[in-house]
């Protein structure tokens, strides 16, 4: 077992809070290592640190050039070590070890990503009417706490960094609690790939401590959270206080919406792929399947019958096609809704624990689906970020709109049609932030990630993600040296 420290100010450093937190594999709820539970001293600390290298220290005239070069040494960094990261993710996550491998490719490319952008960021020239040159500059807020959550651990890291870094902020990530590992393992690369001291510190520690000092805290200037709707709105209360640019990356309850043309065989892959990908901890999760009359019941079959064959195991298992939830509290939560789910609709498979051999260690439930179900139930409105699916029938085009729509959530939506001018209809009545068609999860750096309604504020990812890092500075430059003369 691992006993870790905090990365402050360039190097690993002893927390001053004497508290720690249990880390575990949940594949066994075996002890993998003690991380600092840090204080408002510690966190004082790390913000202070971003606050020096911010406002004094060489990242403050690093060039664009040298900010990129630091994502790309970063990148391949991350591709040097990509076996270790991922494996320690499904130590930590319990994930299948082959959708590690996927996050840590999409971590270097992440990097990459905002290496490039690094040298396109730039202002504007306006022409405005007197004799004056208009600048529109574009500069870093300063300094982000950045707070993230346990289902994607290192990826949700790289998605707020990367971003960060290329617009030349300083910054303090709290990782999720349960699963502090990779970003701490990350960390011991930064000196290396250039970054000077003090402009990426991690505090690991519980949210209700340490990242709500984070956002307390008026060193900080932007905070970036990914996390559960709760939580998004406890940190845009407590970021009012000091009036902070905020992002937010919440839940959804996104629709996966299945028409009678479309391709049966893909339709069924891409509802099981939609739910139950990462043990349906998504926050893009199709987790409510809405089938066409004409096919529900066909549908239903296939997809019920495709969901026995998912293999359940500890995610360093290659065979492992699911692995355990991330810990007891998500075990119990997932449990409670399948319980819930009996109460509220028909059960087509699964409904409790995963159980048998190894599968007794750790926290594994089954594959859960629920048919006839209405859009009206708690388990078709409320998030669980877990592998259960709530299927719901619907006539036609208007009807699907409407219930996909009856929801507070509106991060995700997928339309599986052959007809061209449906799917696009579709596309423009959805209310979400992303919106598939044929398809269901893929997600691009170049592309904007980000909910309307109360999934979120602001984008991730793509030219959009770094706007979240930049301000603008509006300069006047006078070209005209004759005394104004107005009195
Ligand atoms: P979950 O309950 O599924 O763990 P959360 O939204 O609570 O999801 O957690 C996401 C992240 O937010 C974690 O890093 C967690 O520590 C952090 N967090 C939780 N509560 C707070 C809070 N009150 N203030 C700041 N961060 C928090
Ligand atoms: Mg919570």
């Amino acid at each position: 077992m691992q006993s870790s420290s905090l990365y402050i100010d360039g190097g690993f450093v002893e927390a001053r809070s004497r508290q720690t937190i249990d880390v575990i594999n949940p594949a066994t709820q075996e002890v993998i290592a003690r991380v600092p539970d840090a204080s408002d001293a510690d966190v004082d600390a790390a913000v202070a640190a971003a606050r020096r290298a911010f406002d004094t220290g060489p990242w403050k005239e690093s060039t664009a050039q040298e900010r990129g070069r630091v994502l790309f040494r970063l990148a391949a960094i991350v591709r040097d070590h990509a076996a270790e990261l991922a494996e320690l993710e499904t130590l930590n996550n319990g994930k299948p070890i082959v959708e590690s491998e996927f996050d840590v490719e999409d971590v270097a490319t992440c990097f990459e990503y905002y290496g490039g952008l690094a040298t396109k960021i730039h202002g504007d020239i306006l022409p405005v009417p007197d004799k004056a040159l208009s600048l529109a500059m574009r500069e870093p807020i300063g300094v982000a706490a950045q707070i993230i959550p346990w289902n994607y651990p290192l990826l949700m890291a790289a998605w707020k960094l990367a971003p960060a870094v290329c617009a030349g902020c300083t910054m303090v990530l709290k990782p999720a609690e349960q699963t502090p590992l990779t970003a701490l393992e990350l960390a011991k690369h930064f000196a290396d790939a250039g970054l000077p001291p003090g402009v990426v510190n991690i505090l690991t520690g519980l949210g209700e401590t340490t990242g709500a000092a984070l956002v307390r805290h008026p060193g900080v200037d932007k905070v970036a959270f990914t996390g559960s709707v709760e939580v998004g709105k406890i940190i845009m209360r407590s970021a009012a206080d000091t009036l902070k640019k905020i992002s937010l990356e919440l839940g959804g309850k996104s629709p996966n919406i299945f028409f009678a043309d479309a391709d049966f065989e893909s339709a069924v892959d891409g509802a099981l792929f939609g739910v139950f990908i990462n043990q349906g901890e998504v926050c893009s999760a199709g987790s409510r399947i809405l089938v066409q009359r004409p096919i529900y019941r066909k549908f239903l079959d296939a997809v019920t019958s495709k969901a026995r064959t998912i293999t359940i195991g500890p995610g360093l298992d290659r065979t492992s096609k699911m692995g355990p939830l991330v810990s007891r509290a998500q075990f119990d939560r997932v449990r409670g809704y399948q319980d819930l789910g009996k109460a509220e609709a028909k059960l087509a498979i699964g409904g409790g624990r995963a159980s048998g051999g190894v599968l007794e260690r750790g926290f594994f439930v089954e594959p859960t689906i629920f048919y006839d179900v209405d859009n009206g139930a708690r388990i078709a409105q409320e998030e669980i970020f877990g592998p259960v699916a709530a299927v719901i029938p619907f006539e036609d085009e208007e009807e699907a709109i409407r219930i996909a729509n009856d929801t507070y959530y509106g991060l995700a939506a997928a339309v599986w049609t052959r007809d061209i001018f449906r799917a696009i209809r579709l596309v423009k009545n959805l209310k979400a932030g992303i919106v598939w068609v044929n398809h269901m999860q893929p997600t691009y750096v170049e592309a904007p990630w980000g909910g309307y309604k109360q999934s979120g504020i602001g984008r991730e990812l793509g030219k959009w993600g770094v706007e979240e890092y930049l301000q603008v500075k509006q300069v006047y430059i006078n070209l005209n040296e004759q005394p104004i003369g107005w009195y």
